[in-house]
């Protein structure tokens, strides 16, 4: 029998919908593959115990005749940023262990509603601050490609959830980049959509004005898939767009076919040279934008000559939103609570449980905030951001005046060692520079495998859509890996020594 945890989402999707084998056997398939590498990666922070029954509910379903969705069966991994109902909800953190949440975030909800199988919840950078999921409380998560490597993050255990084969779907959320570059350094796929495209709702807070949550998947087409399930309106989130959206699964398969290539004005930032990536990072973009050129697109040098500013506007505001954000973790209404001596304050009880319950990152950010929020300080830092932030928007307005995608390399270098960076945060955050101007600016940006670089580690490349534009990025991201897959001869990840075994 074929390995059920090898199929995309799309193909198990369909021999469940034509009775082929029963979503209790694909879940227990998955369930089988986390028991075999998990313990060695370090994806998932919990398993659900209810997965199996969730399964033959969907099975019984089917059989009674029921209209399932198209994904109706299929396992899905959450990042634990999100909140469930029936598993504990920590976003990474020490403060929240435990901490059961009363609903479930509108993205799970409309999962669940749509017949997917929630299989566990995955391992985060703490309060998805950060690019290696070395922040995290609960131990990093390993990179299936090379333990010894991060699987990025903040969303790590997603893509690498996916990258070994323990789902073939999963959530992530996306502030700087936390879907997209591990998508990058896993050889996966990951979306960010249009801000206000999908609901915040349930999605713990990190910075409210750049968040999204997004798919991560193996192919174009399955990320268009779970995007058309937990994508649309929702009126507990007071930004989500009321528009109604196309099927990003039908732009992914009409994608595929490769018109969408023919005249398309790519877009390449001046501003960002090639020296100032890992030169095989630079080689597999050139490649990808070489193969995209013969089917007919066009590559234009645009200018966005403020995104040099993006990674210091982004690390005032984010923190601003962020320590405003996590002030509710008070000791008082959830998770742990640290009591110093009997006749403590409340004021001294808050202290005590913060500074147990919070790391060092969240620490840092919290204080960096604060201190960019204060009366003093606020028009030379917050407001300065702003502006930069504004200018950013612009540089993306000018140039797609001109061209109908922008490309970059989805980061600079691919998967880092362990302890490389963790102890410059500086360089962590440097990071970002390429995948944060979409969250300043609120537009979709996709991540989807453009090949290895000379290290034998996976490469990503990122399209930038204007906003709204997220069905064009699902039409040019399927042209490219069709073109990259017949060139490859199958997917990347099927190029990697090993997925998580032996890790
Ligand atoms: N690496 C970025 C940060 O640390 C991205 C975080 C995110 O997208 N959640 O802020």
């Amino acid at each position: 029998m074929t390995d059920l945890t090898r199929l995309t989402a799309a193909a198990l999707a369909e021999k469940l919908a034509a009775g082929e084998v029963s979503s209790v056997e694909a879940t227990q398939a998955h369930l089988d593959r986390i028991d075999a590498v998990d313990g060695a990666l370090n994806a998932f922070l919990h398993v659900n115990e209810h997965a199996l029954t969730a399964a033959a509910d969907i099975d019984r379903r089917r059989a009674a005749g029921d209209a399932l969705g198209a994904l109706a069966g299929v396992p899905l991994a959450i990042k634990d940023v999100l909140v469930t109902t029936d598993m504990p909800s920590t976003s990474g953190s020490r403060i929240l262990e435990g901490y059961m949440s009363p609903f479930d975030a509108t993205v799970v909800a409309r999962a669940r509603a749509a017949g997917l199988v929630a299989i566990g919840k995955t391992n985060m950078d703490e309060f998805a601050m950060g690019s290696s999921t070395e922040h995290s409380a609960f131990g990093p998560t390993r990179n299936p490609w090379d333990p010894t490597r991060v699987p990025g993050g903040s969303g790590g255990g997603s893509a690498a959830a996916v990258a070994a084969f323990e789902a073939p779907l999963a959530l992530g959320s996306d502030t700087g980049g936390s879907i997209r570059q591990p998508a990058h350094v896993t050889g996966t796929v990951g979306m960010k959509p249009t801000y206000g495209g999908v609901s915040r709702y349930g999605s713990i807070a990190l910075a409210s004005s750049l968040d999204q949550v997004g798919p991560a998947t193996r192919t174009v087409l399955d990320a268009g898939l779970l995007h058309d399930v937990i994508g649309g309106h929702d009126a507990l989130d007071a930004t989500s767009l009321a528009e109604s959206w196309p099927s990003f699964a039908q732009a992914a398969r009409e994608g595929a076919r490769g018109d969408v290539l023919k005249g398309l004005r790519i877009g390449v930032v001046r501003e960002l040279p090639d020296s100032g990536f890992q030169p095989g990072v630079a080689a597999s973009f050139r490649e990808s934008l070489a193969a995209m050129e013969a089917q007919g697109a066009e590559i234009v040098e645009i200018s966005a000559p403020h995104f040099e500013h993006g990674v210091a506007a982004y690390y005032v505001l984010m923190p601003a939103e962020a320590s405003s954000n996590l002030a509710r973790f008070d000791s008082v209404r959830f998770g742990m609570r640290v009591t110093p001596h009997a006749a403590a304050t409340v004021e001294e009880v808050m202290s005590a449980t913060r500074a147990a319950g919070l790391g060092e990152e969240v620490k840092r950010r919290i204080i960096l905030g604060t201190y960019a929020l204060s009366a003093g300080y606020y028009d030379a830092y917050y407001g300065s951001a702003q502006r930069v932030r504004t200018l950013i928007q612009r540089d993306f307005t000018n140039a797609f005046a001109q061209v109908d995608v922008i490309a970059t390399p989805t980061a600079s270098s691919t998967a880092f060692r362990f302890g490389e960076m963790v102890d410059d945060p500086l360089a962590m955050y440097l990071n970002d520079a390429t995948t944060l101007p979409a969250n300043l600016a609120g537009v979709p940006a996709i991540s989807i495998p453009s090949g290895l670089s000379d290290d034998g580690l996976p490469v990503g490349i990122q399209f930038v859509a204007p906003a709204r534009g997220d069905a064009k990025l699902y039409a040019v991201s399927a042209a490219l890996e069709a073109l990259l897959q017949d060139k490859w001869g199958g997917a990347l990840l099927d190029r990697a020594p090993r997925l998580g075994e032996g890790a």
